[in-house]
């Protein structure tokens, strides 16, 4: 049976590196009709924070993403959390103790800076207590220095290990951590120790996880060796890199998940985009359901190579998952994004959520990422705000504009009641008959209406607003072109 976890530490916002772990993590899960599971990892008591742990659920509940085991939903290998299963660390711990893999120290913080310093900052550890006679060890139990745990790593030899995507990676055991601590004095595990016992108990059978973590590895091999288990399978995912080359951060873009959230990404197109991050099915199909993917996803398709991030190609997929949305479920999608720009009420009311839906025909084009909605329909909900110098169109002054305006005022009232091509066949021939070009009719309407030179389709917006509020904006813009004169 396929049992595969995500195991983030709360220590920080969801990133989209990590994310990029787990859903490869699911997916096999998915793929293999298996288990993915969530465990928290909240070990590092000074780095805990509240709000990351709120990020895990927020984020992947927004990417419709659900664990078959962890905290929120229980399981049979609980607790998920691992500040919850702290006696099954310290019993493990205590086994190794007994078993003669693992030894207490007594080191003060200041003789381990002393040492570190001493070690040229590589974080050396001379190994003192390691095989220090009963007696001396006595004199320390008995002064009341808090004790850790240190687990014996090899002092020569090599120690190896076979990864899916790596392939064999061998490490001589002098260039491991010398004697890694596995608890803490502060009654925590450490990440070394925490790991292989929840990840034996826990049954995983496949360790998905990223690049940063190859070179805790072999301790962990070592690990599991030591209390004579069968260590899981492997799969080192490749590093996330930015267009330089350099691991992806803040510097190439938006990093955290709900960052991209907040800018209007769905979570298809993510999803989408981030299953190619280091993975691909044929090196030609681009678009994948979640659905597809949870059938074809398999790990000899990973990639070794760093996996390059490439926002622009994120952008087109948004694009195109936004295109393909149902009009209703858009709608919906853009509702928050009209809150937050306050120009609808939170919760909305009826005509709001209406006049949003019949927008949505307008705007689906081209929209790039949801935020963009509500610069786009802002008119629908507020009379614009503009220079009326906008609304002169090249080659003419204000005069003639304002003269154009005029003329062609009786043809804005009719232009809800009318087909698109009646109405543009019908301007044309006032353009015609007015010997000017049709742009020079429809831009300063434009303007007027909208606010702006770029809007969405004219007709479609003044059918939108409706005859007697479009009437009224023109008849506006007309009087302040006029007086501004
Ligand atoms: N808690 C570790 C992290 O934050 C998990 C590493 C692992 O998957 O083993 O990424």
């Amino acid at each position: 049976m396929v049992r595969v976890r995500y195991a983030p530490s709360p220590t920080g916002l969801q990133h989209i590196g990590s994310v990029r772990t787990a859903l490869f993590a699911y997916l096999y899960a998915r793929s293999q009709a298996g288990v993915f599971l969530l465990r928290i990892e909240d070990t590092d008591r000074e780095r805990y924070d509240e709000a990351s742990l709120q990020d895990i659920y927020d984020t992947f509940g927004w990417l419709g993403l659900r664990w078959d085991e962890g905290p929120d939903v229980g399981g049979a290998y609980g607790p998920y959390v691992q500040s919850e299963r702290l006696d099954i660390y310290r019993r493990h711990a205590a086994r190794l103790v007994d078993a003669g893999f693992a030894y207490y120290a007594y080191d003060s913080a200041q003789e381990l800076a002393a040492q570190r310093e001493a070690s040229d900052g590589k974080g050396g550890y001379d190994r003192r207590f390691r095989d220090m006679p009963e007696e001396q060890l006595a004199s320390y139990r008995d002064s009341g220095v808090p004790a850790v745990i240190r687990f014996k790593t090899p002092l020569d030899g090599s120690t190896r290990f076979d990864d899916v995507v790596l392939g064999q990676l061998s490490w001589k055991n002098e260039d491991l951590p010398a004697d890694p601590v596995l608890m803490k004095s502060d009654g925590f595990p450490t990440y070394h120790l925490a790991a292989v016992v929840d990840d034996h108990l826990m049954e995983i059978s496949h360790i998905m996880r990223g690049p940063e973590w190859v070179p805790s590895t072999p301790v962990h091999v070592l690990l599991y060796e030591a209390f004579g288990w069968e260590p899981p399978v492997f799969c080192h995912l490749p590093l996330v890199v930015g267009e330089d080359g350099k691991k992806l951060s803040k510097r190439h873009g938006a990093t955290r998940v709900l960052e991209f959230r907040e800018r209007g990404y769905l979570p298809e197109a993510l999803i989408n985009y981030l299953v190619r991050v280091g993975w691909s099915y044929d090196d030609k199909q681009e678009i994948f359901s979640l659905e597809e993917l949870e059938r074809i996803f398999l790990l000899d398709r990973i990639n070794k190579a760093p996996a390059v991030f490439d926002y622009q190609k994120l952008e087109w997929l948004n694009g195109y998952y936004i295109r393909e949305c149902a009009a209703d479920s858009l709608a919906q999608a853009l509702l928050p994004f009209m809150q937050r720009s306050g120009l609808i009420a939170d919760p909305p009311d009826e005509a709001d959520i209406r006049t949003v839906r019949d927008a949505v025909p307008l705007i689906q084009e081209r929209l790039k990422y949801l935020a963009d909605a509500p610069g786009l329909i802002r008119f629908l909900f507020e009379e614009p705000d503009f220079d009326p110098e906008e609304m002169v169109p090249k080659k003419l002054d204000r005069g003639e504009t304002a003269a154009l305006l005029e003329a062609v005022l009786p043809l804005v009232a009719q232009i809800p009641d009318a087909t698109d091509e009646e109405n543009e066949e019908r301007f044309r021939a006032k353009a015609a008959a007015l010997e000017t070009r049709l742009g020079n009719l429809l831009m300063p309407i434009r303007v007027a209406i909208t606010g702006s030179r770029v809007s969405p389709p004219l007709f479609g917006s003044i059918r939108l607003l409706g005859a007697d509020s479009s009437v009224r904006r023109v008849q506006k813009a007309l009087q302040r072109l006029k007086e501004s004169r």
